[in-house]
């Protein structure tokens, strides 16, 4: 199915079912997503956040690796930040803890909005993708504007561009590839991202030149963390 492109205005309102964070949903991360969450909740390191299995790393958009949230399995399948509570009728019902957090993920935050950036123009369009096939919301007659919904993103926006552009490069670079990705999700968070995502490249571009130069701290991490 062909997602229709937004530009000015589109239908939305959300009614908070809790459906789309529940199922076969994936929810993929980016750095600074990494970076939020881990900080609400408390880690100084996002090592930790895998080791907790709080995220998972497996392959996303592009065959790239990418980090997910772990769903719960048990009552059912669901987001583990969804509060919800099960009906008589035992359907779920829920809003996300990370509303108000500002750890939302960025993907989260967009839905039904769907980003597409090609990194090489800067060209940035949007489409509309239904969050689940039944959802409500997405065939209310509420109209968002599309600038009202994305223009307060813009920082965020820009530092997921960074990210794909790392990720661009990484997988350009097959070689010891599995070590790299081992680095690039393991970061402290107590110093300022734009101080993090700045050491991220700087270290990632080094262990592309000089493969040499990985340890075996990426490939432990990287077997602790990957599913
Ligand atoms: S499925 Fe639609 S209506 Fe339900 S929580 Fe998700 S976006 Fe909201
Ligand atoms: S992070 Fe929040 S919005 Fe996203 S899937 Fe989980 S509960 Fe839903």
């Amino acid at each position: 199915m062909i997602s229709p492109i937004v530009s000015g205005t589109y239908s939305f309102e959300c009614t908070l079912c809790g459906d789309c964070c529940s199922g076969n949903m994936k929810i993929p991360l980016n750095l600074y997503d990494l970076y939020t969450l881990s900080s609400h909740l408390g880690y100084n390191n996002t090592s930790r956040m895998f080791e907790e299995k709080v995220l998972v790393w497996t392959e996303g958009q592009n065959g790239a690796l990418q980090p997910f949230i772990r769903y719960k399995t048990s009552p059912a399948v669901f987001c583990p930040f969804l509060v919800n509570c099960i009906e008589e009728s035992g359907e779920y019902k829920g809003r996300c803890s990370l509303h108000q957090s500002g750890a939302k993920p960025l993907v989260c935050r967009l839905s039904p909005l769907g980003r597409m950036k090609d990194l090489d123009t800067g060209e940035e369009s949007w489409v509309l993708i239904p969050p689940t096939e039944q959802c409500e919301g997405i065939k209310c007659s509420k109209r968002q504007s599309l600038m009202g919904q994305v223009d307060s993103l813009e920082q965020e926006r820009i530092w997921e561009d960074r990210f794909f552009r790392i990720l661009q490069k990484i997988e350009e670079h097959a070689l010891g590839k599995m070590d790299i990705y081992g680095h690039l999700y393991h970061f402290n968070v107590t110093l300022p991202f734009s101080q993090v995502i700045n050491n991220i490249e700087n270290r990632i571009e080094f262990l592309i030149r000089t493969p040499s130069g990985q340890t075996e701290y990426g490939a432990s991490r990287q077997g602790a963390a990957k599913e």
